[in-house]
Formats: C-alpha cells, structure tokens, sequence
C-alpha cells in the first residue's frame, strides 16, 4: 500500500465541511492522526486504573451508599428498641429480629463496601 492508496480519514471539516482526506491510521477507528482520539480504556485493568486515577473520597461510591443506608437502618432498628424501653414497653421479639436482620445487612454491605475499596486501591 503508498501513500496514494491508502485508506483516508472520515473526519469531516468543520471549517470546510469537506472530507479530511488524510491517510487514516492502522486502527480501527478510520480517523488520521489529526482527527484520532482516545476511545478510552478497554481491558478491565485499564478500567480499573482508569477508575482508581478518578477516586476522590470514595463517601459517594455505590458501595459505600449501600453501606450507608444500611447503617441508618440499624440505627432506625435501634433507634424502636430505645424508644420502647423509655416508654417502659416490652422488646417485641419482632423488634429484635429486625435489629439482627438489618446489622446482618449492614455487615455484608460493610464487608462489600471494603473489597470494592481494596479492588480499587482506595486510600484509606
Ligand atoms: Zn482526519
């Protein structure tokens, strides 16, 4: 293949609304080196890098939202045992399985929410 009969770039001008014209690179994405962009990680690594370079915080990760909506249903849970204890009211063995329930809950969000961390190599 010359230079002459060379696959072209698709690109379209904007100043000219004219085909780019120029000799398209070996990849799959038909553009020349002017019109060529990064289309992204594609391996899993690669996003997984990708992913770890972007981590702030981690406080707004699905892991840890799940994790936090499971804490606050153990201090919601607790929070019913409390109040009937004030009020001088028998524990309710439902009130007890609900508590055990949502700390079971809240234990496998939390252990989700710390391999999501390692995998990703959060801080922290
Ligand atoms: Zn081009």
């Amino acid at each position: 293949m010359t230079w002459a009969n060379a696959k072209r770039c698709s690109a379209v001008a904007k100043s000219t609304g004219l085909l780019c014209k120029n000799p398209a690179l070996a990849n799959e994405d038909g553009l020349c080196r002017s019109h060529a962009r990064s289309t992204g990680p594609r391996t899993s690594e690669g996003k997984l890098r990708v992913a770890a370079r972007q981590w702030q915080h981690g406080k707004r990760s699905k892991p840890a939202l799940v994790e936090k909506a499971a804490s606050a249903a153990v201090a919601k849970a607790l929070q019913a045992i409390l109040a009937a204890e004030l009020a001088g009211q028998p524990l309710t063995e439902e009130m007890l399985k609900r508590y055990c329930v949502t700390m079971e809950k809240w234990k496998q969000a939390r252990e989700a929410r710390l391999a999501f961390d390692a995998k990703i190599g959060a801080p922290g």
